[in-house]
């Protein structure tokens, strides 16, 4: 996710702001919803409390270790999330204590969410967040696993058959996302719009 392993690394010491994805996984009548990490231990993220890494190989090191993966992984750009496995929350995270910086992002020992949206993954991979079609639904698999879906991707699924029975509404789902961890809402400006204002 975050390039070369081999390149060259340097240990922040300031709070910085990275970009991330995270899955979702929410109640059955979505009233609770917590943010899980795309990869490493997969538990959920806290609400209101700062996350903390731990080494997933149980390796004794400082966290994030030099010759690791472990640590909170940021990009420092949108672009490379496009290649995420199941990215259903976009946002913006701080980042600190001990921050190793790599050639396209970070890898830190303690972090929280800024800014955060739901996002439509299939949107999402072919176009970018900026062009990005609103979610309209919240697909809830069992197990609880959320995926946001726009109209088109929504009807698309229906029309081929992936299961689409449980379905929670999608500015619902995200406004208590934004409570349970008291942010904000993440606004991608598309750049004609930015231009325009
Ligand atoms: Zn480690
Ligand atoms: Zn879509």
């Amino acid at each position: 996710m975050l390039g070369d392993e081999r390149a060259a690394r340097t240990v922040l010491t300031q709070a910085i702001e990275g970009w991330r994805t995270w899955t979702l996984e929410g109640s059955r009548d979505g009233s609770e919803v917590w943010l899980l990490p795309i990869a490493g231990t997969g538990r959920r993220w806290p609400q209101r409390e700062p996350v903390r890494a731990e080494c997933a190989r149980r390796r004794l090191h400082r966290v994030p270790g030099l010759e690791c993966t472990c640590g909170i992984h940021a990009t420092d750009r949108l672009d490379p999330l496009r290649r995420t496995r199941d990215p259903t929350v976009l946002g913006t995270v701080a980042l600190w204590g001990r921050v190793v910086q790599h050639a396209y992002g970070y890898r830190a020992q303690h972090g929280y969410p800024q800014r955060l949206g739901l996002i439509c993954p299939l949107c999402f991979w072919q176009w970018g967040a900026e062009a990005s079609r609103p979610p309209v639904a919240a697909v809830r698999h069992r197990g609880g696993r959320l995926v946001p879906l726009c109209d088109p991707h929504l009807d698309l699924c229906r029309r081929h058959g992936y299961p689409v029975r449980r379905l929670l509404d999608a500015e619902g789902v995200e406004r208590t996302l934004l409570d349970a961890y008291a942010v904000d809402v993440l606004r991608i400006i598309r750049p004609s719009a930015a231009l325009a204002a």
